[in-house]
């Protein structure tokens, strides 16, 4: 017998083995094995089982079976097929979105108890006899419930030795228990709610059933504005789903940053829910992943790779925050996209797919449009909560108003700060920069202090009075006082980062508790939870933070939002940017007077004129859509094309140059409908050391309905290219980013 695995290596070749006979009986397509290639050991998963082989060459045999049973049911590995193709990726590499080193069979880690028999007094006879084993009951004694004996590890030299005497003389009970690995760094307590649905949710709610009951598949959209209760609206139709005996998997863009919704999953759904996400510990996504294979967790909750979570009998998958790009895993391979997998699960698995969102991709907006999608909207906000009430404040006009250069707070946004405080109402401010300043340079030549590896300029940071890059994460402890090009010692911060702003509020409300959440306060997931449990209990007044304050939050008593400078991101060269800002802005604004009292919104902007910021003002949100549906249109860009990229990358500049243009210049003759740009310098040209190329590809969807087309063409023409190791071209369908 012999058998085909793939690697997940950069080869789209599969390789022969021969199965040793203790292997017969537990081999099947979809088990990871290891086996040598070239003078490695590797592991890859079997993909074809035969009789007799056609090839000629010297078969070599599997060393190992890592799992008795495929790792992945019939569906799922469809699935893995269609990831492979669709992302042009080879079918080993597709298959790494499977935890790497997970073994099913793993089992937890058990650890010893002890208990008192009785509680009391102890006999002077075991004091004088064996005083450990006294000192030891007289400690167990205080507690009722069993306790790990590693507890007793500076009591006693050898805790274990001590119980076993104990439990011989009759004085304990000693047993061995499973100890199940935390996974609750971030989750918040349970959140229990009364919900009681009004008319319109009620109205999306059977809208959605007819939907699920109508059709074996469907894709669907929820749009609902902030606050309207999409999020109640998707947990009832989960518990219905439940209730059927089916399994229900529930993606957020980034599970760290969601303890709120996490404790509201919890409650709903007590110990039937796993987490699932980027921070769990290795044990713990083992047990995890065990849980899942073995039906204890019916509801999966977690980021991206949580869609490949093999649960079986799947009826509900939702993709909350749709439009967020974090679903899109930009490296390593697969470059995959969890929405649309999420929706080639679910026609595979017949399951329902809901897309989730106020602020929808403008593909899953059009796709709706095109009738490609079900729908359901939720126009009005849960319990009456009014829109909020938004305030432009074009920072040019307050300069020269004011004669002060560069504010960061206008005189509007202080103002009503200053009466939210006196109110004890709350306050959420948006600064999309982390750290101090983004940039650091001489005043004389303009020379910036640039990251060694990346060539971007490094970020200062007052908190630990360090340079950063942001890319790679490069720090630079010194900080130069001389220009390295003209010597000048004029060297100046510029640009404004959270620390920035937390200085500058901490100075003008000296009284107010000021907290900020970004990517270098909330490195520990518990830190994140800390902060939104003490702002949730108005234990702080202002909070500040990146993108991450932007979304999902629901907090009672905010009534002002303020967006420090709207124009971050809004001139970055690629074509989603406005789209992002639009975003953003309609995001955070959506945090403000979600209750009872009315919200306010201050957005601060250098580009007051900006159709993104009149539009993200107005909260007008089909205006914008359709004005960027017609750009779109215009310039060939997605929902109307596919596009694609390849990306060349090497450390040598020259040589990643002629790469690129070679290949360029050796395409085979373009189709209709398909247009190539480039090859040109990426926008961040050298990223950890490495030149970056790029070709674009667009193929229009009319002459190319289904993308067939461009990924033969990009299959022709990019696989298998001899280029030498000194330059790396990755391909990446459906790119989220262009920069
Ligand atoms: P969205 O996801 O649309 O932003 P949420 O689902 O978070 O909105 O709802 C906003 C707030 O209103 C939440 O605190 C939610 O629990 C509450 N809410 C929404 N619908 C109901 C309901 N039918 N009964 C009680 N509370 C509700
Ligand atoms: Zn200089
Ligand atoms: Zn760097």
């Amino acid at each position: 017998m012999f058998v085909d695995v793939a690697f997940p290596i950069s080869q789209y070749q599969v390789f022969t083995y021969r199965i040793p006979k203790q292997f017969a009986e537990v081999v099947s397509v979809g088990v990871r094995v290891r086996a040598p290639i070239g003078k490695r050991i590797l592991s890859g998963i079997i993909v074809k089982i035969t009789k007799d082989t056609s090839f000629t060459g010297k078969i070599r045999k599997i060393s190992e079976v890592i799992d008795g049973t495929p790792l992945l049911d019939e569906s799922l590995w469809q699935l893995m097929q269609w990831i492979s193709n669709y992302y042009i990726t080879p079918l080993g590499k597709a298959a790494t979105v499977i935890p790497a080193n997970l073994s099913i069979k793993y089992k937890p880690q058990e650890r010893w108890m002890v208990q008192a028999k009785q509680m009391g007094k102890i006999e002077e006879d075991l004091e004088k006899s064996a005083p450990a084993q006294a000192n030891v009951l007289n400690k167990l004694m205080e507690h009722k419930e069993p306790i790990p004996i590693t507890d007793f590890n500076k009591l006693v030299a050898s805790p274990l030795t001590v119980c076993k005497g104990l439990e011989k003389k009759g004085l304990v009970k000693l047993f061995k228990e499973a100890s199940t690995p935390i996974t609750s760094n971030f989750e918040f307590d349970p959140i229990h709610k009364e919900i009681y649905f009004s008319d319109t949710q009620v109205a999306a709610i059977n809208k959605i059933q007819k939907y699920i009951k109508e059709k074996k598949y469907s894709g669907m959209l929820l749009h609902g504005v902030t606050g309207s209760g999409k999020t109640e609206v998707y947990i009832k139709i989960a518990q219905d789903i439940l209730e059927q005996g089916k399994s229900i998997i529930i993606l957020l863009p980034e599970i760290a940053l969601t303890p709120q919704i996490a404790g509201r999953f919890r409650a709903v759904f007590g110990d039937k829910v796993g987490l699932w996400h980027s921070k769990l510990t290795g044990a713990a996504r083992a047990f995890t992943w065990t849980n899942i294979c073995s039906g204890k967790y019916r509801v999966v909750v977690g980021a991206r790779s949580a869609i490949f979570a093999p649960l079986k009998n799947l009826g509900l998958v939702v993709v909350d925050e749709e439009q967020e790009t974090s679903y899109k895993q930009e490296a390593p391979d697969p470059r995959y996209h969890a929405r649309d997998v999420a929706l080639m699960r679910g026609k595979l698995q017949n399951a329902a797919v809901i897309l989730v969102s106020a602020t929808p991709s403008l593909e899953s907006y059009y796709n709706r449009i095109m009738g490609k999608l079900d729908y359901c909207y939720l126009p009005e906000r849960f319990n009456d909560a009014a829109y909020p009430i938004v305030m432009v404040v074009d920072m040019i006009k307050e300069q020269e108003e004011t004669g002060k250069i560069g504010q960061i707070l206008s005189s509007s946004l202080q103002q009503k700060i200053e009466q939210r405080l006196k109110n004890k109402e709350q306050i959420i401010l948006l600064q999309n920069r982390r750290g101090y300043a983004p940039i650091y340079r001489c005043r004389d030549c303009g020379e910036m202090i640039i990251c060694p590896t990346c060539s971007i300029p490094l970020t200062y940071h007052r908190v630990g009075e360090n340079l950063q890059c942001h890319f790679c994460g490069y720090l630079q402890t010194k900080i130069p006082q001389q220009c390295s090009h003209c010597n000048s010692s004029n060297l100046a911060l510029s640009g404004t980062g959270t620390q920035k702003v937390e200085d500058i509020i901490s100075d003008t409300f000296p009284n107010a508790k000021i907290a900020r959440l970004d990517m270098d306060t909330t490195r520990l997931g518990k830190a994140l939870t800390n902060t939104l449990t003490k702002f949730k209990d108005g234990k702080i007044d202002i909070l500040l933070g990146t993108q991450m304050i932007a979304k999902g939050l629901d907090f009672d008593n905010v009534t002002l939002v303020g967006i420090i400078n709207a124009d971050t991101g809004l001139f970055l060269p690629d074509f989603r940017s406005g789209e992002r800002s639009f975003q953003l802005i309609y995001q955070a604004s959506g945090r403000s007077g979600r209750r009872k009292k009315q919200g306010e919104v201050v957005i601060q902007t250098y580009n007051a004129d900006n159709p993104v910021i009149r539009y993200a003002a107005r909260l007008d949100l089909k205006k914008y859509y359709n004005i960027m549906i017609g750009e779109r249109k215009e310039l060939n860009y997605p929902p109307f094309n596919w596009l694609a990229k390849a990306e060349f990358t090497g450390v040598k500049k020259s040589i990643v140059d002629k790469t690129a243009n070679a290949i360029r210049n050796s395409f085979q003759k373009k189709f209709k409908g398909m247009e190539i740009l480039g090859p040109a310098w990426c926008y961040r040209e050298r990223l950890r050391g490495k030149y970056r190329m790029q070709i674009v590809f667009k193929s229009s969807k009319e002459t190319d309905p289904n993308g067939r087309k461009l990924h033969q063409y990009l299959k022709n023409n990019l696989l298998n290219k001899k280029i030498g190791s000194a330059v790396k071209i990755n391909i990446d369908i459906d790119p989220v980013s262009l920069l």
